[in-house]
C-alpha cells in the first residue's frame, strides 16, 4: 500500500518529462511501497545529513551563491516549521558515513531535478554513489540555467525546484499521482488507486510543482499542515522566525 498525504509519499517514474517551467525526473522503485514505507520519514532520525557531492559551475562564487540559497531555502522553507534539523558538510569520499548527497549543476536548458527515492532512502555512502544508476542517485540533483541569479523570478523558480526536491528527501510524492484528486485540475492522474493520502487533495501544493499549474511554488498551508502531521511542528524554543513560520503559527495552530 502506498503512503501519501497532500503530499504523496511514493515517488512516480515520469523519466524526461518536460514543463513549462521546467523538468523534473523521479526514479521508480520497481514494486509498489508497502505500508512499511512509512519508516522512511525522518522520524527516528530528526536530523538530515546533506552533504556536497557534486558543484559544477564556472565561478566559485556562483557556486557559494548557489550553496546559500539552497541551505537558506530548505531551512526557511521546510525546517523552520518542523521537529527536524539538516547538517551539511562536503561529502566524504570513502567510509561508511550515510550522506543525502547533493549535486548542483548550472548552465542546464531549465530547471530540472532529480530524487530517485523517497525519505531516508535517499541517503548513500560514497561507495554506493558511484554506482550506475538507478543507484546513482540516490542523492538530490539540481540543475538550472546559469542566470538562475539574475532576478528575483529566477531565484524564485530555483527556489520552487529546491521546495519540491527536498519535500521528496522528506518523504513525499506528486501531489498530482494522489487517486482523489479534484476533478477539473487536469494535473491529476488516476494511476496510484492505492496511495494513502493525509490531507486533502491540494493542486496548490509544491508536490505538484511543475506538474500542476496551480501550484503556487511554495508551501501551501495544506502542505505545512501535513508536513507538521508527520513530523510535528518545531519546538517554540528552537524557532527561527520566518514569515511563513508566523502565517502557519497564526492559521494552524
Ligand atoms: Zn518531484
Amino acid at each position: 500500500m502506498r503512503i501519501s498525504w497532500s503530499f504523496v509519499v511514493v515517488i512516480a517514474c515520469l523519466p524526461g518529462v518536460v514543463f513549462a517551467q521546467g523538468s523534473e525526473t523521479v526514479g521508480q522503485q520497481g514494486s509498489e511501497l508497502t505500508a512499511a514505507d512509512s519508516e522512511h520519514f525522518w522520524t527516528s532520525e530528526r536530523v538530515v545529513p546533506m552533504c556536497w557531492h557534486v558543484l559544477q559551475f564556472p565561478t566559485p562564487a556562483e557556486q557559494q551563491a548557489a550553496q546559500a540559497l539552497v541551505t537558506r531555502t530548505i531551512t526557511e522553507g521546510w525546517l523552520s516549521l518542523i521537529n527536524l534539523d539538516a547538517t551539511w558538510t562536503d561529502c566524504p569520499t570513502s567510509g561508511d558515513a550515510r550522506h543525502v548527497r547533493v549535486l548542483l549543476r548550472s548552465g542546464d536548458a531549465s530547471y530540472n531535478g532529480t530524487t530517485l527515492r523517497p525519505g531516508t532512502l535517499t541517503l548513500s555512502t560514497a561507495a554506493e554513489r558511484t554506482q550506475p544508476p538507478p543507484n546513482d542517485p540516490p542523492g538530490l540533483l539540481m540543475g538550472f540555467p546559469a542566470n538562475w541569479n539574475q532576478s528575483d523570478g529566477d531565484r524564485a523558480q530555483f527556489q520552487a525546484l529546491i521546495l519540491h526536491e527536498f519535500g521528496h528527501v522528506l518523504g513525499f510524492g506528486h501531489e498530482q499521482d494522489r487517486p482523489d484528486g479534484v476533478e477539473d485540475v487536469a494535473c491529476y492522474t488516476d494511476d496510484f488507486p492505492n496511495t494513502v493520502k493525509i490531507g486533502p487533495p491540494d493542486p496548490t501544493s509544491i508536490m505538484g510543482w511543475s506538474y500542476c499549474d496551480t501550484a503556487l511554488g511554495q508551501l501551501s498551508l495544506e502542505d505545512i499542515r501535513g508536513l507538521r502531521s508527520v513530523y510535528g511542528p518545531r519546538p517554540t524554543s528552537n524557532v527561527q522566525p520566518t514569515m511563513i513560520g508566523i502565517l502557519a503559527n497564526h492559521l494552524l495552530n
